[in-house]
């Protein structure tokens, strides 16, 4: 039995941050773990910034919905759930992914969470555990599930390398260079032979 786990920023739906900064045309949020390499210091600013703002859940969950999935995403994430079991695996929040979320129809989803206070800030925020996209991916094998994994980052390479499978789904040529163990595909239709080839059983496009 297979499952396939997918990233979901950069796979399925824009990266949040620098296209909520975009948006709101908050500039100071486009920083990311490239310019502040502590996490928690770097979410802690966003969240700082967001209070500054005075952009509450609602409404950053209303500039998020406006994004969208990236064009065709949702097509191949259907194609995939009607031949795997898809759970996606992202270090994103649920209350930050829920409009898009609602796009894709709904697909499982393991991720952090926030804590919202009564009026509607986002006040802190919760990892779940610590490597958690891996961690999905060794608890699948305690199921004897055989995993194919997919993402586009460096956050993503201790799952492709723990999965049966990964696969690169439009990376940056950094990532491409230093993991050449995985395929790396840029189209959905790519992704969808990746997917086939990875894959043990017999699958029709
Ligand atoms: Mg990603």
């Amino acid at each position: 039995m297979e499952i396939a786990c997918l990233d979901l920023e950069g796979v399925l739906i824009p990266e949040v941050w620098i296209n909520f900064a975009e948006r709101t045309g908050i500039d100071e949020l486009r920083a990311t773990t490239r310019d502040i390499p502590d996490y928690d210091v770097l979410m802690r600013q966003r969240l700082n910034i967001l209070q500054q703002h005075k952009l509450g859940l609602p409404d950053i969950q209303e500039v998020i919905d406006g994004m969208g999935p990236l064009e065709g995403a949702r097509e191949f994430l259907d194609w995939l759930r009607e031949r795997f079991q898809v759970v996606i695996l992202s270090d994103t929040f649920y209350e930050f992914a829920a409009p898009l979320m609602r796009q894709l129809g709904h697909p499982a989803l393991l991720c952090h969470k926030l804590s919202v206070d009564e009026n509607g800030m986002v006040s802190d925020y919760h990892l779940r555990q610590k490597d958690p996209k891996r961690q999905a991916v060794k608890a699948f094998h305690g199921l004897n599930f055989r995993v194919i994994a997919a993402g586009d980052s460096y956050n993503d390479t201790t799952m492709l390398a723990e999965a049966d499978r990964g696969i690169l789904f439009r990376p940056p040529q950094n990532v491409i260079d230093e993991f050449p163990q995985f395929p790396a595909v840029f189209t959905y239709e790519d992704f969808r032979k990746a997917f086939i080839e990875a894959s043990e059983r017999d699958l029709t496009l």
